[in-house]
């Protein structure tokens, strides 16, 4: 078994969704969505970025949202901005059940703070976690709740999911579609970005427009990382990132982790979740020439999106990882695109 560190989950937005349900949806599993505790050990999920994420009024999941990326082309608005007053509620709650998770699982789960205790909790068989933020709602504009968050444990943050904030504009979901879709970062996003440095908070570029991930590029001193995103050159839609992009993050020893939402992995667009394993081999075989093998990952967006009806949930990642073989993968190179290149990469981005 080859463990797997990933990129980006949405676990904690279910807990959110239904508190009463939180011990089968963490603990024991009710069947259902993409993790939990059993599941994550069936098939080798070694650990990840859990996302912090408040949702919007009108979900990006709702019917007629749903209904307009079945049938490209599409671009859907962005969502309106959040107050800080809400996302910080809903964000702090999230944070809570991320500390509830390591509690509640009596050794079997940790929350990371340091590079190296993520390495440690991989050769003890514990399951780790990096507390992230997706989109900066709950951040205010002097930046005392970032310090907050980072006392609890935050270590990564994306200064927008695809929705304005008082940081800069998301990108909306659109295809096919430019990831220019408008102006970047605000001033209190450039202070966020040197304040992220500072306190060595990665921060992740998977739902900037090109505009902010050209600031952050030319702001930031970290690497540049995508934590959930696709090749535009295989996949045109606004998420996904241009070989431009991929060569910047390249050069700044970066890394992207592959998504495996089939709207973003699909060359047409449409969310068919019958694709196969073809459109996550294609974008990985993308990324290792446009970055090296050093600087490619995985990313699921397990519990946030429609991923192939092949791999299914988490209990089917050693399905990939045979997939992945026999695309022609060897063992080294497994290990580095499953987890080597995440650690290292955390070594590069949060206190080591
Ligand atoms: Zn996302």
């Amino acid at each position: 078994m080859i463990p797997v560190f990933d990129g980006h989950n949405d676990i904690l937005l279910r807990l959110l969704l239904a508190p009463e349900n939180r011990e089968a949806i963490w603990l024991t599993g009710e069947g259902k969505g993409h993790l939990d505790l059993p599941r994550m050990k069936q098939g080798g999920f070694a650990g990840g970025f859990f996302a912090i994420y408040v949702p919007s009024p009108v979900a990006h999941d709702s019917a007629s949202y749903m209904a307009a990326m079945q049938t490209p082309p599409y671009k859907l608005p962005l969502p309106d901005l959040i107050s800080v007053t809400e996302g910080l509620g809903t964000g702090f709650t999230e944070a809570a059940l991320l500390l509830w998770m390591e509690r509640s699982s009596e050794g079997q789960f940790k929350i990371c703070r340091r590079a190296s205790e993520v390495r440690d909790c991989l050769s003890k068989g514990v399951i780790s976690g990096i507390m992230h933020m997706e989109g900066a709602e709950a951040i205010d504009e002097g930046l005392d709740n970032l310090h907050a968050f980072h006392a609890m444990g935050l270590r990564s943050l994306g200064p927008v999911w695809s929705r304005p904030t008082i940081f800069g504009h998301g990108v909306p979901f659109a295809y096919p579609h430019s990831p220019d879709t408008g102006p970047g970062l605000t001033d209190a996003g450039k202070r966020l970005i040197k304040e992220c440095n500072q306190l060595q908070i990665m921060i992740d570029l998977s739902h900037m427009n090109e505009a902010g991930f050209n600031d952050v590029a030319s702001l930031s001193t970290a690497p540049l990382v995508a934590t959930h995103s696709n090749a535009h050159a295989l996949c045109p839609s606004s998420r996904n990132l241009t070989d431009r992009q991929l060569h910047m993050i390249r050069d700044t020893g970066g890394m992207v982790g592959l998504n495996y939402a089939v709207g973003f992995l699909n060359a047409d667009g449409r969310k068919d979740a019958t694709c196969g394993w073809d459109p996550m081999l294609r974008h990985l075989d993308h990324l290792i020439s446009s970055l090296g093998e050093d600087h490619v990952g995985l990313g699921s967006d397990f519990d946030g999106a429609e991923i192939p009806e092949v791999l299914g949930d988490v209990a089917g990642l050693q399905r990939l990882v045979d997939a992945m073989r026999a695309n022609g993968f060897d063992d080294a190179l497994l290990n580095k695109l499953c987890h080597e290149n995440w650690f290292s990469l955390l070594d590069r981005t949060i206190a080591a």
